[in-house]
């Protein structure tokens, strides 16, 4: 087997990694840069055979839907299977909608979708899909296993969301391998304070519904578990709010998933309207908002003194230039911080590698793999840089 990450060795997102073994080649996510320039252009991911005509590639595999890991697909060959979540799928053909994209629109309608414990053989290569707790909901760790050897690819993931204890469960069942990719995210990161959970994060919320009549939580769509959470901390009596966009990808969630958790059925969702404006108003409650015009124009509606925006993103969206961000934090008499990460904190990744034993680990998607070898100094620990082939 060999192993060939293609890009993000050294940085966060815009990940391609390819293995390959025998006669058989696959890729697992094609991501674009992330960049806080407004200017940032994302350069074009350049893979033989996948993007253009000089080789084969049997099959692409897709961790999630952040544009980290599937902004390059479009320039995948269309002759090329794509494979993704049945959740992750739908989610991504609801935002290729949103943005009239129809030749991406196109492309997302040809992937083939697995599912959480049901292994595929393409070729020579067997991948057994696990469904993990990240930001992104529908997001997979794979088992990747072929001649004789087993590599555990971890995809973009945490322990600390609702879905996070399952993680340590599915580590143990996987057991032993010979190699682990992972991701790193937080290796660049202070670990001082530890990660709050989402449902810390839920509990805050409830208390913020008792502060303040109307709370606004500026929220990215597709964080979609949090948002359930979310309507769950709103009291009888009281709305959850969004726009017709934001129910419809709730009601995706609920529609795949409602029979795994109460998390995601029975959800109080209103879609708001002009109609219920004064019933909002004498009830309150929270609605989940972007930085747009459109909310903006809501937001203004109620009483100022009576509200509050939470901010529930990543913080560097704040204070990237020409953002539009801190302006519209300015629409209520105040605001305030709500998030917590996406990624898995260093205990995290320790325990991980503590139950799979891996006779190497390659740590990916971080600034500062090289910090992995401070934090498991008796583990086997490689930094290729983008290209490079590891065989194992
Ligand atoms: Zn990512
Ligand atoms: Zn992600």
């Amino acid at each position: 087997m060999v192993i060939t990450i293609h890009r993000g060795t050294h940085q966060i997102g815009g990940i391609a990694t390819e293995i390959r073994s025998g006669n058989t080649r696959i890729i697992i996510d094609m991501g674009n840069e992330l960049s806080l320039d407004p200017n940032f252009v994302p350069a074009d991911l350049n893979i033989p055979g996948v993007t253009d005509g000089n080789g084969a590639c049997n099959a692409v595999f897709f961790t999630h839907y952040h544009g980290d890991h599937v902004g390059q697909m479009i320039r995948i060959r269309d002759d090329v299977p794509l494979y993704a979540g049945a959740l992750a799928k739908d989610v991504m053909l609801e935002v290729a909608k949103k943005r009239n994209d129809d030749a991406l629109l196109e492309k997302f309608q040809k992937i083939q979708t697995f599912k959480d414990g049901k292994e595929i053989q393409i070729g020579d290569i067997r991948i057994m899909p696990y469904s993990i707790d990240h930001s992104a909901c529908d997001s997979y760790t794979f088992l990747i296993e072929a001649n004789g050897k087993r590599l555990l690819y971890t995809g973009d993931f945490r322990t600390h969301g609702f879905r996070g204890k399952a993680l340590p469960k599915i580590w143990r069942k996987v057991g032993r391998v010979d190699a682990l990719v992972t991701e790193g995210t937080t290796l660049s990161r202070s670990n001082a304070v530890p990660a709050m959970s989402e449902r810390d994060l839920q509990q805050k919320v409830r208390q913020y519904l008792r502060d303040y009549k109307y709370v606004f939580v500026l929220c990215a769509s597709t964080n979609l578990e949090r948002i359930c959470a979310l309507s769950k901390a709103v009291p009888r009596g009281k709305y959850f709010l969004c726009d017709a966009y934001q129910k419809r990808l709730l009601d995706l969630l609920t529609h795949h998933w409602s029979e795994y958790s109460e998390l995601y059925r029975n959800l109080k969702v209103v879609e708001y309207g002009d109609n219920i404006q004064k019933k909002i108003e004498a009830r309150g409650g929270l609605m989940v908002v972007r930085a747009n015009r459109k909310f903006e124009e809501i937001i203004k509606k109620f009483d100022s003194g009576k509200s509050i925006i939470l901010y529930s993103m990543w913080s560097g969206y704040l204070t990237k230039p020409e953002s539009k961000i801190p302006e519209f934090l300015k629409l209520t008499g105040q605001w305030e911080k709500l998030h917590t990460s996406g990624h898995a904190s260093h205990e995290a990744i320790k325990e991980l590698i503590e139950i799979t034993k891996p006779d190497v680990v390659i740590p990916m998607h971080s600034e500062k793999p090289e910090v992995l070898k401070e934090l498991c100094p008796d583990t086997k620990i490689l930094l290729p840089d983008d290209g490079e082939e590891v065989s194992l």
